[in-house]
C-alpha cells in the first residue's frame, strides 16, 4: 500500500466563470499540494459534464463572471443541483468567488430588476441595486474562519450585495474596502467547508493560509481527521500581501 495522497480539484465552468485571474486559485491549490508531494489533478467541470463528476472531486473552485455568462451557467448548473448540493452538504470544501458565490444563494436580482433564481443551496440572496459598483482593494479580518485575527487582502468588483440568512457566517469583518454587504461591513460566507467571497485578483496567491485551509479540509475529509500540512516558505506571498496592505494603509 502506498502513502501517496492525492486530491481532485473540480474547477467549475473554467471558460465562463473566470474573471480577474480567478484561475490563479486553481494553480495555487495544485502547486501547494505538489510542493508537499500530494498529487493534485484538476478536473474541469463545464457545460455538458455529468452529475457523476461532482462525486469524484475532493475540492471545488468557481470563479466570477459578468451577468451574461452567469445566466448561461445558472441554467446548466440547475440541472446538476442535486449532485452539487450533496457534495457541499457532505462537507466537500470549495472556494466560490463573486458570481460563483452568488449562485449558492436563493436568487440574484440584476440591476434592471431581473430576478434570476440561483441554486438555493445556501440561505442567502444577492441584489444589485443598480447604484455604484463596489470596486477596489479590500482587507478583511477572517477570524470567523481561522479562530484568530487573520487578515486577508484582495480586490473586489461587484454590483451585487449579498444578504446572509440563518446558519451562515460571514467570512470576515471588513477592515478596508466595501465587502459583500457594504452596509453591514461584512465579507463573504462560510457554510460547512464552503467559502464564498468577492475577492478576485485572485485571492489564494496573496492569502496562502486560505489555500492551506482548503487543502487541509479536503485531505481530512478524504483521509481522516487532523491532517498536518508540511510548512512552506511563504516569503514571496508575504511580499505581495505587504504591497496591498501598504496601499490600503493597514498593518498586517
Ligand atoms: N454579477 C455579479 C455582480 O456584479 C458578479 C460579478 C463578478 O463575478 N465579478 O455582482
Amino acid at each position: 500500500m502506498t502513502n501517496q495522497k492525492s486530491l481532485v480539484i473540480g474547477w467549475l465552468y473554467p471558460e465562463l466563470m473566470n474573471t480577474y485571474g480567478d484561475r490563479g486559485n486553481v494553480i495555487v491549490l495544485q502547486k501547494r499540494c505538489q510542493w508537499r508531494g500530494i498529487t493534485a489533478e484538476i478536473k474541469e467541470i463545464g457545460i455538458g459534464i455529468s452529475d457523476k463528476d461532482f462525486s469524484l472531486c475532493d475540492l471545488f473552485m468557481m470563479g466570477g463572471a459578468q451577468d451574461t455568462q452567469q445566466e448561461v451557467v445558472a441554467k446548466d448548473l440547475t440541472k446538476k443541483k442535486k449532485a452539487f448540493k450533496e457534495a457541499i452538504e457532505n462537507g466537500i470544501p470549495g472556494l466560490y468567488i463573486c458570481g460563483g458565490f452568488q449562485y449558492l444563494g436563493q436568487y440574484y436580482k440584476t440591476a434592471d430588476g431581473n430576478k434570476l433564481p440561483q441554486l438555493g443551496i445556501l440561505d442567502m440572496y444577492t441584489e444589485n441595486p443598480g447604484r455604484k459598483r463596489l470596486i477596489g482593494n479590500i482587507a478583511i479580518d477572517a477570524q470567523n474562519l481561522f479562530g484568530k485575527k487573520t487578515v486577508l487582502v484582495g480586490f473586489e468588483n461587484h454590483g451585487g450585495r449579498t444578504i446572509l440568512g440563518n446558519g451562515i457566517k460571514p467570512l470576515g469583518k471588513v477592515l478596508k474596502g466595501f465587502g459583500s454587504n457594504d452596509s453591514a461591513k461584512e465579507e463573504g460566507a462560510i457554510y460547512k467547508n464552503s467559502i464564498g467571497t468577492y475577492f478576485h485578483g485572485p485571492i489564494l496567491p496573496k492569502n496562502p493560509e486560505l489555500a492551506d485551509y482548503l487543502i487541509k479540509k479536503a485531505l481530512e475529509i478524504k483521509y481522516g481527521k487532523n491532517f498536518e500540512l508540511e510548512k512552506l516558505d511563504n516569503s514571496e506571498e508575504e511580499k505581495a500581501r505587504k504591497v496591498i496592505a501598504k496601499r490600503l494603509n493597514i498593518n498586517i
